[in-house]
């Protein structure tokens, strides 16, 4: 059997790896488009503050060790084009200028998604830079150590736009974060957890201009100097990018079935409407845990995931993708939050009635004092208001507890209760917790009706 796998990040890596895991005899072609496989952009914010050193370390595979297992690696070449009847794929040869034909007997699409560039006067000017993948690390790189950059205008306040502003602020920089939306990070986390974390940004250097929404980059002998929104002008002598993706299926419309954004749709076991054709990774809808349907969760986590379900189905183990509720972590400055599944934020958006309860406490028992590391911890639980099924929880504190989220996806997927998670079992050591945990807290004090 031969495979195509069209994508070298989290989604072709994981479906790479889990054909060679069970099947190491497959003949398994690897493209990618840019010239270095397997780049995490995860791993970005630890380059660019220089806690790692080395780029290229930035990846989970090299193409010298995949070769060594009988991978075909094949860089700076890319899949222009998609033939399901005779299964076949068009490659175009970046390096040679050269365009072929391959046959394949299972065909990957992780094609993944590229920043939005906004269609805004001056977008074309130079030093207006996207956070994603290897060339654009290399480039900010240089740039936080750039005497000639002092201010730095990071357009969406995403978990990749506060990264950004974070490593720009730590490098001295003085930033200004721009969203349309009231809050930043208002995605991930309700405004008991915003509020504090816009604090600290603003503390560090951040300026938050939040609610506006940019209008026209302004710029002066080909490069930008200003980010003017609907109600300011900032000035700016680098402007990052990072106010939402698109999916990179532009060459696949009319050939497997996309939505309205362009995202490839396929069924549970990552299959296209195409047959032996599967799609994974940010390209694509998962299924989603806290209230059915699909969403669109761009995470490496999902990729991973969507990566290993393809693999076994192509290896003809039938396996659906498990649903998630897309977890996800992130440390500003000394605080480390998680949030996971339905909050105040997309509620509404998924049409779903719930209630949430917030609870304030301190990570280990009262009688250890704050300089052994016992510092508050803020968590929300959301419920269903009618079946009190748990919906989301979100976490926050300046001790990593964020771990305590999995335990919420877990319930989340189990379909688990506030009376089921108000009792778990949960470890106590007053080295790190409290014997009833602040999940058990949360849940009963929903149970009593508290909020
Ligand atoms: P992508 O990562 O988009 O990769 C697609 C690859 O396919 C690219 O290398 C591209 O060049 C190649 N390609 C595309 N089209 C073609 C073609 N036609 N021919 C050949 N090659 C092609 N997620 C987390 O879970 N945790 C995190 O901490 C986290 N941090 C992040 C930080 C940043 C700064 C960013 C940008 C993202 C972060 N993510 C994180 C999200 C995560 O990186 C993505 O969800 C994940 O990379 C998606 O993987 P993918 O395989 O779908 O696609």
């Amino acid at each position: 059997m031969k495979v195509i796998v069209v994508g070298s990040s989290h989604g072709g890596y994981e479906a790479v790896r889990g054909i060679l895991q069970e099947a190491p005899e497959t003949e398994i072609q690897w493209y990618e488009r840019g010239d270095f496989i397997s780049f995490l952009s995860c791993g970005m914010q630890l380059y660019l503050e220089g806690v790692v050193k080395n780029v290229n370390a930035v990846r989970y595979e090299t193409e010298d060790h995949a070769k060594a297992q009988g991978v075909a690696v094949f860089v700076r070449q890319e899949i222009t084009g998609l033939d399901p009847a005779n299964h076949e794929v068009t490659v175009h040869d970046l390096a040679a200028a050269t365009t072929r034909t391959e046959h394949y007997d299972k065909l990957v699409l992780a094609v993944g998604a590229v920043p939005v560039a906004l269609p805004i006067p001056g977008a074309d000017l130079q030093n207006v830079y996207a956070m994603r993948g290897r060339d654009w690390a290399v480039r900010l790189k240089a740039r936080t150590v750039d005497p000639a950059i002092t201010n730095v205008v990071v357009i969406g306040a995403g978990y990749i736009g506060v990264e950004a502003a974070e490593v720009f602020a730590k490098a001295g920089k003085h930033v200004t974060l721009i969203d349309v939306l009231p809050r930043a990070l208002q995605l991930y986390l309700d405004e008991e957890f915003t509020a504090p974390l816009t604090q600290t940004m603003q503390d560090h250097g951040i300026t938050p201009a939040m609610g506006q929404s940019v209008e026209a980059f302004e710029g002066d002998a080909g490069r930008v100097t200003a980010v003017r929104t609907d109600s300011a002008t900032y000035p700016a002598d680098l402007v990052i990018m990072s106010a939402g993706i698109k999916p990179a299926t532009d060459w696949l419309k009319g050939v497997v079935d996309l939505d309205a954004k362009g995202l490839i749709k396929v069924d549970d076991h990552q299959q296209t409407t195409a047959k032996d054709v599967y799609a994974v990774g940010d390209a694509t809808l998962v299924p989603y845990a806290p209230v059915g349907g699909k969403q669109r969760i761009a995470l490496a986590t999902v990729a991973r995931r969507q990566g290993r379900t393809a693999a076994k189905n192509i290896l003809g183990q039938p396996m659906k993708t498990p649903a998630v509720a897309g977890a996800s972590a992130l440390s500003v400055f000394a605080y480390h939050f998680a949030s996971t599944g339905v909050k105040a934020g997309n509620a509404g958006q998924l049409g779903v009635q719930t209630k949430s309860v917030y609870v304030e406490d301190t990570v280990q028992p009262p009688f250890v004092p704050s300089a052994a590391g016992n510092v508050p911890v803020y968590f929300k639980l959301t419920y269903a208001a009618d079946s009190q099924r748990i919906l989301g929880a979100q976490i926050m504190s300046k001790r990593d507890v964020t771990a305590n989220i999995n335990a919420i996806s877990l319930a989340i997927q189990g379909g688990m209760t506030l009376q089921d998670l108000a009792y778990a079992d949960f470890f106590f050591q007053p080295g790190f917790d409290r014997p009833w945990n602040i999940m058990n807290v949360a849940a009963q004090a929903a149970l009593l009706g508290k909020t």
